[in-house]
């Protein structure tokens, strides 16, 4: 039970006192549930990586999003996290692909560009891309990041836009509505 708890409570967020209610709500579990929440943990480790052409969590290679021929694959949408693009694809309005940038610039935190997926989206312009819509969060952070990218893309005379501001300042995306998110996408203006 200690080592239970002890193992719990490395997670992030969860305290000394969640991880005892955690742990006595697991032992009252049935063993079968446990067994498929304890294989699905080894699992999910295992086969989840990054998708190696616009890094979203994907347990395929490439992801289905940059796999499928159904997307436009020259309107590549920044943002960043996999939570964030899980919130656009739940409007179910954009059809682009996407590029995750797996954190954002953050001065205060000592993180800079090359901390992000900066690069790898400089390499992906190479190809026929039309539009980089930035889609980065309305924080500090987010828009020292959106203002980075457009100074660097802009000069290959790529087409730069940023999701309108109706989304709340310091809100995370993926807490936003669909229909917010698609007026954000709908409202974009070029940088
Ligand atoms: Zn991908």
């Amino acid at each position: 039970m200690n080592r239970l708890i002890e193992q719990l409570s490395l997670l992030p967020g969860i305290g000394q006192k969640s991880a005892q209610r955690l742990a006595f709500h697991i032992i009252h579990m049935p063993e079968e549930q446990v067994k498929i929440l304890s294989e699905s943990l080894v699992s999910a480790r295992k086969n989840v990586r990054y998708c190696k052409e616009c890094w979203t969590l994907t347990d395929q290679e490439p992801c289905p999003i940059c796999a499928s021929a159904a997307r436009d694959h020259s309107t590549i949408m920044v943002v960043e996290t996999t939570r964030d693009l899980a919130a656009y694809e739940k409007t179910g309005k954009y059809h682009g692909v996407y590029h995750v940038l797996q954190g954002a610039i953050s001065p205060v935190l000592g993180i800079g560009p090359a901390d992000i997926r900066l690069k790898e989206l400089i390499a992906r312009l190479e190809k026929d891309v039309k539009e980089v819509i930035i889609a980065t969060n309305n924080s500090l952070e987010g828009e020292t990041t959106a203002m980075y990218i457009a100074k660097l893309i802009k000069p290959a005379g790529i087409k730069v836009s940023r999701i309108a501001s109706g989304v709340p300042v310091g809100g995370d995306l993926e807490y936003i509505d669909e229909v917010t998110l698609y007026r954000a996408l709908e409202g974009r203006t070029e940088l």
